[in-house]
């Protein structure tokens, strides 16, 4: 899954960033409003964790903006913690907040329920046939056991199963699965496929020639 971070405080930008990261997202980062509103119209990110107080354009002002276009899930994040500072936030078109200063986990939290909630999905385990995806603890069983996935590996699974029934094309699995700055070539895409066929079963991704992948529901 694929987010942008839009936050003009150096140190907390770096810092979420890092963490995403480690939790598996990939993540582009903006730390001024315009710049943040052009790559949220440009891409089809999973989420996006929107500071208010910015630079070049406000989040209010950006997130007006880019509801024109986009519903991508918005987290809000606010120094201030004023009623009508978060009210204005909701009304502008984001999909939750949070105040600062926040605990990560309850970000990360939020996140995840936003992500599914935006792909329609309720809770956080996904069953497939006998394969269990749970976007909670970002685990893969089959038949019960836990398959050793790479983070990769699991965000391809993640991405297939959140829309099961539904062609994922090759473009979908770039712009959600590599931030920015990763330009692996298009071929890798194939070899992921591959390693989770061998890991979860041949069945369980259908390839489509030309379009993309898809999982049944
Ligand atoms: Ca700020």
């Amino acid at each position: 899954m694929r987010v942008l971070v839009i936050e003009d405080e150096p140190d907390l930008l770096e810092a979420l960033g890092q963490a995403l990261r480690e939790a598996g997202y990939a993540v582009d980062e903006a730390s001024e409003g315009r710049d943040g509103l052009f790559k949220a119209a440009g891409t089809d990110y999973d989420a996006i964790v929107l500071d208010l107080m910015l630079p070049g354009l406000s989040g209010w002002d950006l997130l007006r903006e880019l509801r024109k276009s986009k519903s991508t899930p918005v987290l809000i994040l606010t120094a201030r913690d004023t009623l009508p500072d978060r009210v204005r936030g909701l009304d502008a078109g984001g999909d939750d907040y949070l105040t600062k200063p926040f605990e990560l986990a309850e970000l990360l939290a939020r996140l995840r329920a936003l992500i599914r909630r935006g792909a329609g999905q309720a809770t956080a385990t996904i069953e497939i046939g006998d394969v269990t995806v749970n976007t909670a603890e970002r685990t893969v069983r089959k038949a019960g056991q836990v398959v050793a996935l790479t983070p990769t590996e699991y965000a391809l699974v993640e991405l297939l199963a959140l829309h099961r029934g539904k062609l994922v094309t090759r473009t979908m699995i770039y712009e959600h699965l590599f931030d920015e700055d990763n330009d692996t070539l298009s071929n890798l895409v194939d070899v992921h496929v591959a390693n989770v066929r061998r890991k979860l079963g041949k069945e369980l991704i259908t390839t489509r020639r030309g379009e993309g992948y898809q999982v049944h529901g």
